[in-house]
């Protein structure tokens, strides 16, 4: 159980979070959504420990991860992030980047990076290939591929298909989604698009300028938004 209490981060002027509190059980799936700027990104990153909050607490499993600006450092924590820009090893190759992830001397290295080349739908001869010879999309699913095979327990995924079509974003999300609830890893997405939140999640997490607007299941959100915008959102869905 991860739980997030009165999160709250400045940048300078900016008050990208302020006091928000979520919880989030154990292999649930939770969506983030709201407007750009709204903090979405910054609350991964607190998750993650990437980012450090100014103020508030982070614990997971009954360990306190952050307390204000001090805690547990990012590589310590065994969550995986999948971030907006991807950002892939320039230098290594497509195989390389995604063994980068595995535990030291784990055996059949090749056939672990084929089989998460499958689950992404990437061709296997794309192993050899390095990141700038990759469309954004393939590079996007790189990034997936080396977060899953981390085995984390619990995954951030930050607009990981924003770059697909809606026919591949579509069987991405399904077998993402598929691979996450098979192996029991509590997932927290964040996307601008209401199909990709209602269908992926079993909770859903609504932003706006740094505030928690409203989180349930999309059932309860979508019965009772608590504001217009929530509404519009969620309603163009159905
Ligand atoms: P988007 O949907 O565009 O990705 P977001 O919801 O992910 O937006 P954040 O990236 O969390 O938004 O940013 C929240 C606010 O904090 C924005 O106003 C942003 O400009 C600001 N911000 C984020 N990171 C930093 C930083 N490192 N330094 C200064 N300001 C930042
Ligand atoms: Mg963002």
């Amino acid at each position: 159980l991860l739980s997030l209490d009165a999160i709250s981060k400045r940048y300078g002027e900016v008050q990208a979070l302020e006091s928000v509190s979520l919880s989030v059980g154990p292999g649930s799936r939770t969506a983030v959504v709201g407007p750009s700027g709204s903090g979405k990104s910054t609350l991964l990153r607190i998750i993650a420990g990437f980012e450090f909050p100014d103020r508030g607490r982070v614990s997971c499993d009954g360990t306190l991860l952050a307390e204000g600006p001090v805690g547990v450092p990012a590589h310590k924590r065994g969550i995986g992030i999948v971030s907006q820009d991807g950002a892939l090893f320039p230098h290594l190759s497509v195989a390389e980047n995604i063994a980068f992830g595995f535990e030291r001397g784990v055996a059949d290295r090749a056939k672990r990076v084929a089989g998460l080349l499958d689950m992404v739908e990437l061709d296997g001869t794309m192993a050899t290939r390095r990141p700038h010879q990759l469309s954004g999309g393939q590079q996007q699913r790189v990034a997936l591929a080396r977060a899953l095979g981390r085995q984390p327990r619990m995954m951030l995924l930050d607009e990981p298909f924003s770059a697909l079509d809606t026919g591949l974003r579509e069987s991405m999300r399904k077998a993402v989604a598929r691979v996450l609830q098979n192996a029991g890893i509590t997932a927290i997405l964040v996307t601008h698009d209401q199909t990709e939140a209602l269908s992926f999640a079993d909770q859903v997490a609504v932003l706006r300028d740094g505030r928690l607007v409203q989180a349930g299941s999309p059932q309860a959100l979508y019965r009772q938004p608590r504001d217009r915008e929530t509404a519009l959102f969620l309603g163009d869905a159905v």
